[in-house]
């Protein structure tokens, strides 16, 4: 009896540097298509007000980080502001061969070795309108010092210059039409099977 064939998920990364909209991107996004599945990372940040484990992220101690890192465990990870980040393999591997579409949120680090591991994930950057809109919605934000601000500017910058590693760059104007941009991304990745 021929065994059906089931296709293979893609792999969706996705980057911009912190402020862009990317969480709300992102948020929106996965309302739309239910289909997509989100790869929570582990990491040694503290959570945020608001933050749920599990949801937004495990939050874990450096020992844990490096024991899964240790394990290879990780698809990927990074020090991003201080802290360690990272994509805990198995769950990609177990949605991909189930053909299940994943989507990470990580940063350009992270996407290069992505890269390099799994050739086929498809890269999408998220660049701010410019780097004094970021500034202004950073402080809007209000999550972060001014101090962290900086920092973050400072990252940003050297994100974007890598920006061109990536297999579509997005500058995130309005919200909708960059989520209707990313669906169109998408559907073109399926419709070329
Ligand atoms: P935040 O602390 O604001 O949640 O995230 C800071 C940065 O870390 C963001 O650019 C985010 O994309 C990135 N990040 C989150 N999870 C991961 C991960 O698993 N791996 C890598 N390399 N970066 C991550």
């Amino acid at each position: 009896m021929a065994e059906s064939v089931t296709r293979k998920g893609h792999l969706f990364v996705f980057s911009g540097p912190s402020g862009t909209g990317k969480g709300t991107v992102l948020a929106e996004l996965l309302s739309r298509d239910p289909a997509l599945w989100f790869s929570v990372s582990v990491t040694t940040r503290p959570a945020r007000a608001g933050e749920v484990e599990g949801r937004d992220y495990h939050f874990v101690s450096q020992d844990e980080y490096d024991r899964l890192a240790g394990n290879d465990g990780l698809l990927e990870g990074a020090r991003v502001f201080g802290c360690s980040y990272g994509t805990p393999r198995a769950p990609i591997d177990a949605h991909v061969s189930d053909g299940v579409d994943c989507i990470l949120d990580i940063d350009v680090q992270g996407a290069l070795q992505v890269k390099g591991r799994m050739p086929e994930a498809v890269l999408i950057f998220l660049e701010p309108p410019s780097i004094e809109e970021l500034r202004r919605r950073l402080q809007e934000r209000g999550t972060e010092s001014a101090e962290e601000i900086e920092r973050r500017l400072a990252g940003a910058a050297d994100e974007m210059s890598h920006a061109s590693v990536y297999n579509h760059i997005l500058v995130n104007v309005q919200i909708d039409e960059t989520v209707a941009a990313i669906q169109e991304i998408i559907a073109a990745y399926h419709s070329k099977e």
